[in-house]
């Protein structure tokens, strides 16, 4: 296998649980993947940590970040600027690690504009009921906030056909493996195996040379 990671996206309406199913995905399989902290200009949450969640920062300097490429993408969502510093991804691609970008969809687009190679998966709750709970549940968000984010998710219904996979989380344990199940068939896509199949294709091209000569 080669040994450069895969660039995982994850995306999915806010609330269907994708913060939760990438913690224990990493507590199931911590040595596999990298998971990016983002940087965004949102207040932070209540117990949410400065470069655990993300690293908060303010419009100027974040627009300073944009125009340095600091970042490989960023969005706005919600009023908000969210965007994956540059670094961080690619020291760990280069070091074999699966990196995991938990992002939205306008993101995820440019993501894979940017690295055709990468897997786009998108997580989503059973239904609307379930997501409206979870939302509510949270008890971060003002109502107004709740209803624009459920509006967001909406739109982004209509963009789910151009992920790769998508994964019903009903089940947390089961959502992670599913995850890892396909992170781990990804693997054998010729798309991630460009060395081997340049090897092989080389050696086929001398051979059948060598046979007409
Ligand atoms: P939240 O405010 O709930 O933490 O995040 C709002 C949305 O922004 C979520 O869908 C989350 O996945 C997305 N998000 C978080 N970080 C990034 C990022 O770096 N880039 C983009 N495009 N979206 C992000």
């Amino acid at each position: 296998m080669e040994k450069k990671g895969i660039l995982i996206v994850i995306s999915g309406f806010s609330g269907a649980g994708k913060g939760t199913l990438v913690k224990e995905l990493l507590r199931r399989h911590r040595e596999q993947y990298s998971l990016s902290v983002s940087m965004t200009t949102r207040a932070p949450r209540e117990g949410e940590r400065e470069g655990v969640e993300y690293f908060f920062t303010d419009r100027e300097h974040f627009e300073k970040e944009i125009e340095q490429d600091g970042l490989i993408e960023y969005a706005l969502y919600c009023g908000n600027y969210y965007g994956t510093p540059r670094t961080y991804v690619e020291e760990q691609l280069a070091a074999g690690k699966n990196v995991i970008l938990e992002i939205e969809i306008q993101g995820a687009l440019k993501i894979k504009k940017k690295f055709p190679e990468c897997l786009l998966i998108f997580v989503t709750p059973p239904n609307v009921k379930e997501l409206k709970r979870r939302l509510e549940g949270r008890g971060t968000e003002s109502e107004e906030a709740i209803a624009n984010r459920l509006a967001r998710a909406a739109e982004e219904s209509e963009g789910v056909e151009a992920y790769d996979y998508l994964v019903v989380n009903d089940n947390l344990e089961q959502s992670a493996e599913d995850v890892h199940s396909l992170v781990a068939a990804a693997r054998w896509a010729p798309v991630r195996r460009e060395k081997f199949v340049k090897k092989i294709r080389e050696e086929l091209h001398s051979y059948a040379k060598g046979v007409q000569e």
